[in-house]
């Protein structure tokens, strides 16, 4: 059974009001991280992040609330694309580049090391609560491939 063919097109799958984009589920604490202090509020939970990188939204809620990029910080890659991947341990792009052209992922297999260890951190600082990792390890393998 594949279960792709089982979803609801429109059921539960939120979209950014400025992009229509999927949004990214987030927990409160991770909107108040990356928002000015009582702007959180203006949202519903659950509360989901924009990760589009030329959509202005930062965060929106059920009821297309939504609080914009301006008013919102701590986002990073791909919202700002020379911005890190890994908020945490700082890991760019260009690292990633770096690592692909000597054939040795040796930037991101430390990132991955250390990551690994403070995962906490990692989805703490992210702006979409999440860890960093599978968006490192996607784009090494995006970068890799060509
Ligand atoms: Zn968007």
């Amino acid at each position: 059974m594949n279960k792709a063919f089982c979803r609801e097109p429109d059921a539960q799958s939120p979209r950014c009001p400025g992009c229509g984009a999927d949004g990214s589920p987030v927990g409160p604490e991770t909107v108040a991280g990356h928002v000015a202090a009582g702007a959180a509020e203006q949202l519903g939970e659950p509360a989901y992040c924009c990760l589009t990188e030329s959509c202005s939204v930062a965060y929106f809620d059920l009821f297309e609330r939504s609080i914009p990029l301006a008013e919102a910080h701590g986002f990073f890659w791909p919202k700002d694309p020379a911005g890190p991947l890994c908020a945490c341990h700082g890991l760019t792009c260009d690292d990633i580049d770096a690592d692909v052209a000597e054939g040795q992922p040796r930037r991101v297999r430390a990132v991955v090391e250390r990551a690994g260890a403070s995962d906490a951190e990692c989805s703490h600082r992210a702006a979409d609560g999440r860890s960093c990792l599978p968006r490192v390890q996607r784009e090494y393998m995006r970068r890799h491939r060509g």
